[in-house]
């Protein structure tokens, strides 16, 4: 093995797909290992299976962060042809990765960066007319846009990814390591000329040792899962202090993830809260009232998880320490699946770079 992957979830499962796909590192010389591995879950130690998922508008406006979301936005058609080349037969709906229409309100006009940028490169994108915003009576928005998203059903496809990668050759090892040098005891080989090491620990990072970045904090999110297959769509509003967002999973089951809160600094996944529940279907079915009533709801399940946010945004970082590249490569907060395979891209190109530091 020349490269280990400490992290499991989506940034080191996209971060191991870049290495193969854009840079032809040989897949048996990378190794994933963590302490939670795709088709677990853990409500503290694990989000990617947690999360709505879709390509949004939620990830800051910042060039890097820009950055992440044009190029996953850009190349998540490529990735899917090239899982569904593998697992033929099926469609994006079983894989877990499909496209759906989607609208984006806020109660107050977005930067203009982040505009400029996603008019630029969106697919169907148009901004909403003032008729289409006063739809939303009592309340109007004070803008809009619609466009084609990707939607994500989060557990199975990293599940599918997972699988994928393995089938290529890629190493999946279940271990806890209390100090990054520890993943050093999977890398005895070079590629080009150097043994890799990227840390992919989302919320891990906070306490691995080695690492123990307090930068990182949890930013709580806490959504109900309705079964709605009458609703296709994706619909999602920003407010100041508030998210709300109605998120279609791909899939037989036509589940409808309804959301959400972002608790900055709430370490607690464990419970949920019955009075947050009626507020996020209060201002969902009103948001969206196609959903139906209320009371009509099917209520597969509540769930919470901890997106794994940091000061300053995700660390994509190189150190080279006694002949190893280390690439830090965490902090996706909100945005792991829409920002994930650029953040993953950037950390190849970093691992890789001929540069000394
Ligand atoms: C409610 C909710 C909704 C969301 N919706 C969306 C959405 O719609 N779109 C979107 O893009 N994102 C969304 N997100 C965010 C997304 O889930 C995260 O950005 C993403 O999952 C982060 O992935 P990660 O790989 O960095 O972290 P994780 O999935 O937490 O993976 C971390 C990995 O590191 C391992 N690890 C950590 N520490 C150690 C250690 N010491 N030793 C060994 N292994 C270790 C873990 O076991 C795990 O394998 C949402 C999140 C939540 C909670």
């Amino acid at each position: 093995m020349s490269v280990t992957i400490v992290g499991g979830g989506i940034v080191g499962l996209y971060t191991a797909y870049c290495l193969v796909e854009f840079a032809h590192v040989p897949a048996s010389q990378i190794c994933i290992v963590g302490k939670y591995l795709p088709g677990d879950q853990s409500a503290s130690g694990y989000t990617s299976p947690w999360a709505g998922g879709n390509w949004s508008c939620i990830s800051p406006s910042d060039e890097n962060t820009l950055f992440y979301d044009r190029f996953t936005y850009e190349n998540l058609g490529k990735l899917q042809q090239t899982l569904l080349k593998h697992f033929e037969g099926r469609d994006g709906e079983w894989l877990g990765l499909a496209r759906r229409p989607t609208r984006e309100l806020w109660d107050y006009v977005p930067a203009e960066r982040k505009i400029a940028s996603l008019e630029s490169y969106l697919e169907e994108y148009r901004v909403l007319s003032q008729a289409e915003l006063d739809q939303f009576r009592p309340s109007p928005p004070a803008f809009g846009i619609t466009f084609k998203t990707w939607n994500f059903n989060c557990p199975v496809f990293l599940y599918n990814m997972a699988e994928f990668l393995r089938s290529r050759g890629v190493k999946f090892v279940r271990a806890e390591l209390t100090h990054l040098a520890q993943a050093t005891a999977y890398v005895n080989g070079e590629f080009k000329g150097k043994r890799m090491i990227f840390n992919c620990t989302g919320l891990g990072a906070h306490d691995l040792g080695g690492v123990k970045d307090h930068k990182v904090y949890p930013a709580r999110g806490q959504v109900v899962v309705v079964r709605a297959p009458h609703v296709n769509e994706n619909c999602l509003r920003w407010g100041r202090d508030y998210a709300t967002y109605v998120i279609p999973r791909p899939g037989a089951v036509k589940e409808l993830v309804l959301g959400g809160f972002l608790q900055v600094d709430n370490w607690n996944a464990q419970d949920a809260s019955l009075a947050e529940t009626e507020d996020i279907l209060q201002r969902t079915t009103t948001l969206l009232p196609k959903i139906g009533n209320r009371s009509d709801l099917q209520i597969l399940r509540v769930a919470a998880g901890l997106r794994p946010a940091r000061y300053g945004g995700p660390r994509l970082e190189r150190e080279l320490q006694d002949g190893l590249v280390i690439v830090h490569n965490y902090g996706a907060s909100g945005y792991g699946y829409q920002g994930g395979l650029g953040m993953g891209y950037r950390a190849m190109k970093l691992a890789l770079a001929e540069s000394k530091l």
